[in-house]
């Protein structure tokens, strides 16, 4: 459970893999890669679509292909692109990133304010960046409308974007999830982002890989920096069938993912010491409180019984549900989950 990367390809997946039609896909031939990047950005309704290796090379060639060095990316403060890329974005590109509002994105007056500062010598905002479903706050949906306080829609963000003529990218690593729990569908939740990343390797269940899609010359100037970022693969059609396998089978199965984790943590709300939040897709956070004093108190105790998991912050356990967990194991995950938690609150008492 400690993230839906862990997922191992099923048999079905594997012959589908076995059997792929291959090319080397540096030349451009490889029939599986092409099939997949025409699956996605149909399904996305963008005109061009590039496989890479991983959801970071995506970002990062993102980043690469928005912005000059010298240049920042604006997204929200938890971002994947700034917390989990090992700052790659200045390291690879020379851009850096000006973050705005909390952990479930920020507001279009933020956005606008940034801006604004440009006048007085602040450097240029590159990109405007967004991400859905929002990995740090825990798999929590970033909607297309609705505005509050903290957080203005998407749809807004993207206006205001352009409205100043910035390019924006969405990190949907996990936007699979995003559209089976709001029903939107994939192109209304592409259509705010210039370029939009999504990974084959979390709940789609593949192996590995990512497509980065967007407009014809977007993806060509990504393309033209992939062999530079180390993403020029040979007979990648064998990873790219397994995200096709992906697509066209596990993308439903993940309404099970989102059921089993809402009810794990209906499960666990009632164990004295955390505060359960209620999932909105397939990950469930539990923060611990008095007498635990740290997420980690409670993790490894966990992974002993078997349950692996780790901190998703300091004081927030994460446990991540995929295709690799049946409604069986949802059971028995449950009932060890809570003899633990018994155990280790009545150590500290
Ligand atoms: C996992 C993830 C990535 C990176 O994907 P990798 O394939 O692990 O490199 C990027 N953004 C978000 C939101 C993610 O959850």
């Amino acid at each position: 459970m400690r993230s839906d990367t862990v997922s191992k390809p099923t048999a079905r997946m594997r012959e589908a893999m076995a059997a792929a039609e291959v090319g080397d896909d540096c030349y451009g031939d490889d029939p599986s890669v092409l099939r997949l990047e025409q699956q996605v950005r149909e399904r996305l309704g963008k005109e061009a679509a590039v496989f890479l290796p991983s959801g970071t090379m995506a970002n990062q060639l993102a980043v690469a292909t928005h912005c000059e060095p010298g240049q920042t990316a604006a997204t929200h403060a938890t971002a994947h692109v700034r917390i989990h890329e090992d700052a790659s974005a200045a390291a690879l590109s020379g851009v850096q990133i000006m973050p705005l509002g909390g952990r479930t994105g920020y507001t279009s007056r933020a956005l606008e304010e940034l801006l604004a500062e440009e006048a007085c010598g602040w450097p240029r905002v590159g990109v405007v960046w967004l991400e859905n479903t929002l990995g740090d706050a825990g798999g929590v949906v970033w909607p297309l409308n609705t505005d509050d306080e903290e957080r203005s829609s998407l749809r807004s963000i993207s206006a205001t974007a352009r409205a100043h003529g910035r390019a924006v990218h969405l990190d949907g690593a996990r936007l699979w999830n995003a559209h089976i729990a709001t029903g939107d569908s994939l192109s209304d939740l592409a259509s705010v982002a210039d370029t939009v990343s999504v990974a084959m390797s979390k709940g789609l269940g593949a192996p590995a890989g990512s497509v980065l899609c967007g407009t014809s010359d977007l993806i060509a100037r990504a393309r033209g920096r992939k062999h530079a970022f180390g993403g020029g693969l040979r007979q990648a059609g064998i990873l790219a069938a397994g995200g096709s396998f992906g697509l066209e089978h596990h993308l439903a199965g993940l309404a099970d993912d989102h059921r089993r984790a809402r009810s794990l943590a209906g499960a666990i709300a009632s164990c004295p010491a955390l505060d359960v939040a209620t999932p909105s897709t397939n990950m469930v956070i539990a923060k611990v409180r008095a007498p635990l004093r740290g997420a980690e108190e409670l993790c490894g105790p966990l992974r002993e019984a078997g349950i692996l998991c780790y901190p998703n912050r300091a004081q927030e356990v994460r446990l991540v549900f995929h295709l690799g967990i049946n409604d069986e194991a949802l059971d028995e995950i449950a009932e060890r989950f809570l003899r633990v938690a018994a155990g280790v609150l009545a150590d500290r008492s």
